[in-house]
């Protein structure tokens, strides 16, 4: 008996000291969850601070959110304003030794647009800080990361190739989308972007905006224009309802509806279900 509680007490120490040493990495929205996810495997412990199924920017924390930041060891947030409140929860972590990643400023991107995200020649940088931030913690693991990373990279670099072919196809070279989520995805690929709202979804267009829109829409002859899975689809509908414009999804990918979540959808799935809307709305030829 006194043999088995010791084999237990060591059984029980060396669990304990394994879980401790599994890194607990915070990160602070879906798709920083999805490249981590897809460079760390399972050797870390990962937790997205915003729920996937919320829209992230007028998202706030509470409590809870507060004790899984101070209590993690690596925190790694976007950055470029999607997170306002980050710089707070940052300067009330007693954790000394938590490590913070500003995505943004790590890649140096210039400009106040966050969806960093929506430019994969942007998000090859993010990998790489998202990759060497976790070497630097969990240096043992090194040849594992780097493996997945470079796995993963050339996906991306795909999707990149992928875009450009099908781009330089396309008959137009203007959009019309929700809210401001795809000028720098649209700069990267010579496209020109029209928003209907702001940077943030919340902010609507006025009546003088709206007719600067549905003016733009004759102009350049837009035949379709686009929603986003988690904002009201009640504008685009008035938009399509004035002018006989038809409407897409395009996903600025801030996070994942219930069915996504349930099929196991990804950034790259999104991106290629995106490029296969934007083929239909630029008239692939
Ligand atoms: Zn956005």
């Amino acid at each position: 008996m006194k043999k088995f509680i010791l084999t237990m007490i060591l059984v029980l120490t060396l669990t304990q000291s394994f879980a401790q040493e599994k890194p607990d990495v915070v990160v602070s929205f879906f798709p920083l969850y999805d490249f981590t996810r897809n460079i760390d495997g399972d050797r870390i412990d990962l937790t997205s601070l915003i729920p996937f199924s919320v829209e992230p920017h007028d998202w706030e924390p509470g409590p809870r959110d507060m004790v899984k930041v101070s209590s993690a060891d690596i925190f790694i947030y976007n950055g470029a304003g999607l997170e306002p409140w980050a710089d707070d929860i940052i300067k009330s972590v007693r954790n000394k030794k938590l490590k913070v990643v500003d995505i943004s400023k790590s890649i140096r991107v210039t400009g106040e647009d966050p969806h960093i995200w929506l430019d994969p020649i942007l998000v090859k940088s993010q990998l790489k800080v998202i990759k060497d931030t976790l070497i630097g913690y969990d240096s043992e693991n090194r040849t594992y990361y780097d493996k997945n990373y470079n796995v993963y990279l050339k996906k991306i670099e795909e999707l990149d190739r992928e875009i450009r072919k099908t781009i330089a196809r396309c008959k137009k070279k203007v959009f019309v989308t929700s809210h401001d989520a795809f000028s720098r995805f649209a700069e990267r690929y010579g496209l020109t972007q029209v928003p209907v709202m702001g940077i943030s979804p919340e902010s609507e267009p006025s009546p003088r905006e709206l007719a600067g829109i549905i003016e733009t829409i004759k102009r350049y002859d837009v035949r379709y224009i686009f929603t986003e899975p988690f904002i009201p689809i009640k504008i685009a509908e008035s938009i399509s309802r004035e002018t006989g414009v038809k409407i897409l999804v395009l996903d600025p990918i801030e996070g994942l509806t219930e069915e996504e979540m349930k099929s196991g959808a990804d950034y790259l799935f999104k991106m290629k279900k995106n490029l296969e809307n934007l083929k239909i709305a630029l008239e692939y030829e």
